[in-house]
């Protein structure tokens, strides 16, 4: 991609520019660098399996806390050992980031970008921060933050904006919450500049407080995820359903494309809990979610509405399509072999259960969630009253 390779070569100029214009290094400098970067390795050796977790846990707000060590090499060191000392980290993070080279690539690219941009600031206030730090100081370092800071937004927002169909100014700009957690560390790389102006014993205790932070970062970002689980099924609970369904409801009335939402109730359910007991209902409910998962694509947000009622959200789905989606999981259902153990304890395969399923259409991106779950509950029961075993579009005629 154009942009991409234009960010890379602008990032590059701009290093060897900052590399060549730049004053030379004295002793000092040379004991932060490597005090810097031994203090990230450290940080990174110590918070890796934290990162790891968190990079498993997919796409969703992350916080890079290695920018609290590249602002204080852009803001204390000559650029070229601030470059270096910045690859240095960049090389010792890539295995654990686990990213595609070339976006690892790009998002390096962009760091440089910003932590020159700062580093430009420094210099065109011509502060030594050595000599003394006093208001004058810690405006300019606060302009070099909010610098980095901007910079690196804007190439994010560039490339979220060229890579997606219909971007939004929300999705460009990220959500508060990633730009809280992005000012945060700037906050942090700012402190980690003034520890380490009074002593070069600051990482001693900027590295644990780091970790800590880290740690603290991962158990809200799972516990977020628990209350959005539901933990019989691992399929989204009602909660995480509306709050993925609202979302992406938005993103249909954008586009003006039609989403479909479709209601299952499993039929005479209370038979197997009765037969075999609560353990085998659980071990169906278990297998019907493995159903949905199996029976939807990518994008379509399944949840579990608590008891035995499972509910879709079928994005750039018409009426026809949806009923074909709900004809598969009708079918899937039926031909599920579930092994069990009945109230005994003994061994037994449950078969033959079937399911009702309610379907409801939004028409061209106007359509209510609301509205639609209604409609298809009202199917789900239109279904049962035929027969069970069997799919009903919604039919607002009939209602
Ligand atoms: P139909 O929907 O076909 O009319 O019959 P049904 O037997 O499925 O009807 P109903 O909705 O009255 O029964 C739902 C039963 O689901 C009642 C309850 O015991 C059972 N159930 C609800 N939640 C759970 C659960 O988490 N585990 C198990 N094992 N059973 C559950
Ligand atoms: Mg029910
Ligand atoms: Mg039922």
């Amino acid at each position: 991609m154009r942009y991409v390779l234009g960010v890379e070569v602008v990032a590059l100029l701009a290093m060897v520019a900052a590399v060549i214009t730049d004053s030379a290094a004295v002793p000092a400098d040379w004991r932060r660098v490597g005090l810097l970067v031994v203090a990230g390795a450290v940080h990174l050796w110590l918070s890796r399996r934290t990162e790891e977790t968190r990079r498993d846990g997919g796409p969703g707000p992350h916080m890079d806390t290695t920018v609290v060590w590249t602002l204080p090499a852009m803001v204390l060191l000559p650029a070229w050992l601030a470059v270096a000392s910045m690859l240095l980290l960049r090389v010792q993070l890539y295995p654990v980031a686990r990213r595609p080279l070339y976006r690892y690539t790009f998002s390096t690219a962009g760091i440089l970008l910003a932590g020159l941009a700062s580093l430009a600031v420094i210099r065109l206030s011509g502060i030594d921060f050595d000599r003394a730090f006093g208001v004058r100081e810690a405006l300019v370092l606060v302009a070099a933050g909010t610098v980095y800071f901007l910079v690196s937004a804007v190439v994010v927002a560039g490339v979220i904006t060229l890579s997606t169909p219909q971007p939004t100014w929300a999705m460009a700009v990220g959500s508060r919450r990633d730009n809280g957690m992005a000012a945060m560390t700037m906050c942090l790389g700012a402190v980690a500049v003034i520890a380490l102006l009074q002593t070069w014993l600051a990482p001693l205790f900027l590295v644990p407080l780091l970790c800590a932070l880290d740690w603290g970062a991962l158990q809200i970002e799972n516990l977020r995820g628990d209350a959005r689980t539901d933990h019989k099924t691992q399929l989204l609970n009602s909660r995480g359903w509306h709050e993925q369904a609202s979302r992406e409801i938005v993103r249909a009335r954008r586009r003006n494309s039609t989403f479909a939402v479709a209601v299952l109730d499993l039929d005479y359910f209370k038979q197997v809990n009765d037969t075999w007991g609560h353990p085998a209902g659980d071990a169906v409910l278990r297998a019907v979610g493995s159903v949905l998962r199996e029976t939807t694509r990518e994008g379509d947000i399944v949840g579990r509405f608590g008891g035995e009622e499972f509910v879709l959200l079928l994005p750039d789905t018409d009426a026809e399509q949806a009923t074909l989606v709900a004809e598969r999981v009708r079918q899937g259902v039926a031909e599920m072999h579930v092994a069990a153990t009945d109230k005994r304890g003994q061994p037994v395969l449950i078969a033959d259960r079937t399911t009702s399923i309610g379907v409801a259409a939004g028409p061209g991106g106007t359509a209510e969630l609301e509205t639609l779950l209604r409609s298809a509950d009202a199917a789900v029961y239109e279904a049962k009253n035929a027969g069970r075993n069997r799919v009903r579009m919604f039919d607002p005629a009939g209602a």
